[in-house]
């Protein structure tokens, strides 16, 4: 393999500006790395080949005359297909928006841009970003490199993948409920859920507005707070976001944890867990306790045990709402053989939505029917401002909760699509900090028979930069990160 896929975001950036390498020679190489493994992964939906290259060109002009490199400069990266890029098909890896192409960029499209980043591709995910396998695109499955045979979770695989095996240098997800970290668990790479507010949903494609996030999915720790400087922030074009200032999310890697506290929430350590999983988490925590932080095993959030029938009432409700928008007349497909407006939207959404979408668009709209709303969506309301002021107060005596990021590693492909109760049990650790909105971020932490084990880590709202510090230190003191499947 070329060895300038495999840089890291910062190692790239010092070539860059070194004038070291160049973004074209950059570019190519995660292009051609692509063209390698594509045929075998598959976590592209669309590659951007002639696009990419033409930008990187360009960059390359400008730092002959520039000394103005941003981190982000001239670097190749990955975008799921969930986040509108303009002039560039957003399909969000469903039949429904097949043949879209939007008119405008996500805000945080926008930001990358301005730091004149590339964009090589867009990646493969379950449709609508409902999933935790990415079986349940439209076009295909994306594959585990960790053992193709395996899923390599979801909804946000293709990402993961795409940087688990160097198609490019970083990518972006998004996150309603793990679907960043789950599939950054089960890659060995490192998967950031941000703040709810923190980054613009503006051109997200909706999911679950009340819990959806982008984050970054990178290599290292480092690159992870490299993204989070370009991409947070205050947006005027998503009410959602909140004005907070964003601090430099470098600033506090340092590898020592000294005068941090963390709990372990013992509900995380479900019954059903993999022990394999449950071991290298406790080794991992033994790791933080050396690294200097007062550990707490015995930390409890007992409403833990809802937040699964919470999210499984909440999330399609909105989605239900959401995705009453794809009617077969504004925009997508629209289904051409039907005698009426009602049939052509009958139609359009019989044959443009999948299975699971189909199933989460029931789910929700039976959950806010008349009659039914008090007992379900309005109790899942309920519910899950428990879930948050139990958070609140585990965060007064803790800097930091640590837990798995899944209690599995990655599952056979096909394993569980027939079974939706098992597909949804594989985010329980993910889910709560949706339902609660905090940040959370998930890191290499070991091997269990050749596959990839997450650790999660989450924290206050808007405090990154605990969870970026934490990280950073264990993987110092760790060489997980620098495994690379055997491809
Ligand atoms: N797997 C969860 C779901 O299917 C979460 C997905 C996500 O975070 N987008 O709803």
């Amino acid at each position: 393999m070329n060895e300038l896929c495999q840089l890291t975001i910062h190692e790239a950036h010092e070539l860059l500006k070194r004038r070291g390498i160049s973004s074209v020679e950059l570019t190519k190489a995660t292009l051609k790395r692509v063209d390698e493994l594509e045929s075998k992964v598959h976590a592209c939906v669309t590659i951007t080949e002639d696009i990419a290259l033409k930008a990187a060109e360009k960059v390359d002009n400008y730092i002959k005359t520039s000394n103005e490199i941003t981190p982000l400069t001239g670097i190749p990266t990955l975008i799921k297909d969930v986040i509108c890029t303009k002039g560039i098909r957003t399909t969000c890896s469903s039949k429904m928006l097949e043949n879209f192409i939007p008119p405008y960029n996500a805000t945080v499209i926008e930001k990358l841009k301005a730091q004149k980043a590339v964009i090589i591709g867009k990646t493969n995910m379950d449709e609508f970003a409902m999933g935790s396998s990415t079986e349940h695109s439209a076009f295909f499955p994306t594959h585990n490199p960790w053992d193709l045979s395996r899923v390599p979770g979801g909804s946000s695989g293709g990402s993961a993948v795409g940087i688990a095996t160097d198609e490019a240098i970083y990518a972006l997800g998004s996150d309603t409920g793990g679907s960043i970290r789950q599939p950054a668990g089960f890659c060995s790479v490192v998967g950031l859920k941000p703040t709810y507010g923190r980054v613009s949903r503006f051109g997200l494609v909706a999911f679950a507005s009340s819990l959806d996030q982008i984050g970054p999915i990178t290599k290292d720790v480092t690159d992870c707070a490299l993204v989070m400087n370009a991409i947070a922030g205050y947006d005027p074009r998503d009410s959602t976001s909140v004005p907070y200032p964003v601090p430099d999310y470098t600033r506090q890697l340092i590898p020592d944890l000294k005068g941090l506290r963390i709990g372990i929430p013992q509900e995380y350590f479900v019954e059903g867990m993999q022990k394999e999983v449950r071991a290298a988490l406790e080794l991992a925590i033994g790791k933080l306790q050396e690294l200097g932080a007062e550990i707490d095993w015995e930390a409890h959030l007992p409403h833990t045990k809802y937040a699964l029938a919470a999210y499984y009432i909440l999330a399609p409700s909105e989605a239900s709402a959401n995705l009453a928008r794809y009617d077969g007349v504004k925009y997508g497909f629209s289904h051409q053989n039907a005698s009426n407006v009602i049939e052509t939207t009958e139609k359009t959404r019989q044959f443009g939505f999948g299975p699971e979408v189909k199933r989460r668009i029931m789910l929700g709209t039976y959950a806010l029917s008349a009659g039914y709303y008090d007992a379900y969506y309005l109790k899942a309301q309920k519910v899950r401002t428990l879930i948050k002021q139990e958070f609140d107060q585990a965060f007064q005596k803790y800097d930091a909760l640590v837990a798995p990021t899944s209690p599995t590693t990655a599952f056979k492909l096909g394993e569980k699509l027939e079974d939706p109760m098992q597909m949804y049990l594989s985010d329980v650790c993910t889910l709560p900090i949706n339902i609660a909105g905090i940040p959370a971020i998930s890191i290499p932490a070991g091997f269990a028979n050749g596959l990839p084990i997450g650790m999660q880590i989450m924290g206050k709202p808007f405090d990154e930069e605990t969870l970026l510090h934490i990280a950073f230190a264990y993987e110092q003191a760790t060489d997980w990160h620098k495994r690379k499947p055997p491809l």
